[in-house]
């Protein structure tokens, strides 16, 4: 079996900050770190570490509630404190670096304004926008997309739509979409189609 080689601490950080979201960033690091793997010598570390990361993957998830932060905040003190050596020092105080950052208590509220968080975000047709060209509808392997293609000498057709229950949030139909009419949105935007 090959031995996983260790990461160094500035490439975490590197590979951390290419995230857009603040709270991903904060997810990423610590999960590096546990990766790494953590020796669990030191109690705040052992077992805050783990419990910063399921509160993190709440709040990307769309399931935290401000206690949360509350918590990742406590936890990441107490490593500072207590934490025997630097990396677990470190990446406690790259949590503490981030964590007031407006993002994080928006994710509480459900809105990730990078997009970045797949359940805080969906895909929606702006109807204005929407020419009935079918090649979403084509790309689509979910099934997610209704609609059918504009035929030039018939009249009553209505845009498409994306079925939300049915949207896997794969992102393929926005990229062949030649009027820009498939956008992101916060999850929570009821938007006039009613889909
Ligand atoms: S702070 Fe360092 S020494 Fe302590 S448990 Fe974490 S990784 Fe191990
Ligand atoms: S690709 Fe764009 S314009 Fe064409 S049907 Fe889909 S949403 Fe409408
Ligand atoms: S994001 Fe993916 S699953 Fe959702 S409608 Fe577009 S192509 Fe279909």
């Amino acid at each position: 079996m090959t031995e996983q080689k260790e990461k160094k601490l500035e490439d975490i950080k590197k590979e951390a900050e290419q995230k857009k979201c603040t709270v991903q960033k904060a997810l990423y690091f610590i999960e590096e770190f546990l990766a790494g793997p953590m020796c669990g010598k030191c109690f705040p570390c052992s077992c805050g570490s783990y419990e910063a990361r399921i509160r993190l993957k709440r709040l990307v998830g769309g399931s935290a509630a401000n206690d949360d932060i509350v918590s990742i905040r406590r936890i990441a003190s107490n490593m500072i404190e207590a934490s025997m050596c630097k990396k677990g020092k470190d990446t406690a105080k790259f949590i503490l670096d981030h964590i007031d950052s407006k993002e994080f208590s928006e994710h509480v509220s459900g809105i990730c304004s990078s997009s970045e968080c797949m359940e805080h975000i969906k895909y929606i047709i702006v109807p204005e926008k929407c020419t009935m060209c079918g090649i979403c509808l084509e790309v689509c392997k979910d099934d997610a997309i209704i609609g059918e293609k504009k035929k030039t000498y018939l009249s009553g057709y209505h845009p498409f739509e994306i079925a939300q229950k049915r949207c896997t949030k794969c992102g393929d139909c926005i990229k062949v979409c030649p009027t820009e009419a498939i956008i992101l949105v916060d999850a929570k935007v009821k938007e006039a189609v009613g889909v």
